[in-house]
């Protein structure tokens, strides 16, 4: 069975976003515990925490289908150690509102070497943050997200992902986001049937479909390859309806959030209808 969703707003308080969640009828969401733009964060109350197990029951969304994102500022991967260390030390708050909030995985992305030291120094400076994180902390899930790889994200190859996975001590921490206009822009083409096949097959071979956690599903403005992260609509960018329509009868892609982050969000309602709609019936 497939859970829909999309990243919701949680603007007023977390419990506001699986009452988002349900009103376009999805079954799956993602959210920021905090705002995403900010390094500092006030402490959830106990009537915020009271509040979000109360909407959370009410949703019937279950906490395996609810997929947090961290915030855009930090870098597990900062070429500085001064910087590395405030990245990992918000990091690990994000992990420790995860607890109180009994979600199982936080999504992120993995890190970025400025151009100030080789990819292979930011992946080991990734994995390393995380294996403290992981030590500092309890059953949260790390989920590493792919990347277009703008700029110098790293993340956009399969191999950089299961290099992280690598050094991971604690693999039962540990699993991955595929945002489709990521790995579409990062050059792994999933529009035909062969095409998807392939690349899910490379997937498998590199990383390993255990530690497919969570998607974000979104269509692409930029072509294949182009490495630049902008998402569309579903059915309106450069990947097209098909690869959806393959996703949603992927038996692979059962029980994990499935999760719009596409631009226009007035039609959430209809992108997450239009998806079950593919599901094949049997
Ligand atoms: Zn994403
Ligand atoms: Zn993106």
């Amino acid at each position: 069975m497939k859970f829909v969703g999309a990243h919701v707003s949680a603007s007023g308080g977390v419990f506001n976003a699986p009452i988002n969640a349900v009103a376009i009828g999805a079954k799956a969401f993602a959210l920021f515990t905090k705002n995403q733009r900010q390094w500092s964060a006030k402490e959830l109350d106990t009537k915020t925490i009271d509040k979000w197990f109360e909407e959370l029951e009410k949703s019937q969304i279950q906490v395996k289908h609810i997929l947090p994102h961290d915030s855009y500022l930090i870098n597990l991967g900062h070429p500085e150690a001064e910087a590395r260390e405030k990245s990992l030390q918000s990091f690990i708050g994000e992990i420790q509102r995860c607890e109180t909030l009994g979600l199982d995985r936080l999504n992120f992305h993995p890190g970025s070497h400025l151009r100030k030291i080789t990819e292979e120094a930011c992946l080991d400076n990734i994995a390393s943050s995380l294996n403290f994180a992981i030590d500092a902390t309890q059953n949260v899930k790390m989920v590493i997200e792919n990347t277009a790889g703008q700029g110098s994200n790293l993340g956009y190859k399969f191999e950089h992902l299961a290099y992280i996975i690598d050094k991971i001590e604690d693999k039962s921490r540990v699993g991955v986001c595929i945002d489709t206009c990521h790995m579409f822009t990062a050059g792994y083409d999933i529009r035909t049937r062969e095409a998807y096949d392939n690349t899910w097959k490379e997937f498998d071979q590199i990383v390993g479909r255990k530690y497919l956690m969570g998607m974000h599903l979104n269509d692409s403005k930029p072509d294949l390859g182009s490495k630049v992260d902008r998402h569309d609509s579903l059915g309106v960018g450069k990947i097209g309806w098909d690869a959806f329509g393959f996703i949603m009868s992927d038996e692979r892609m059962d029980d994990i959030p499935l999760i719009l982050e596409t631009i226009d969000e007035t039609i959430w309602a209809q992108e997450i209808e239009a998806l079950y709609n593919l599901v094949k019936k049997p």
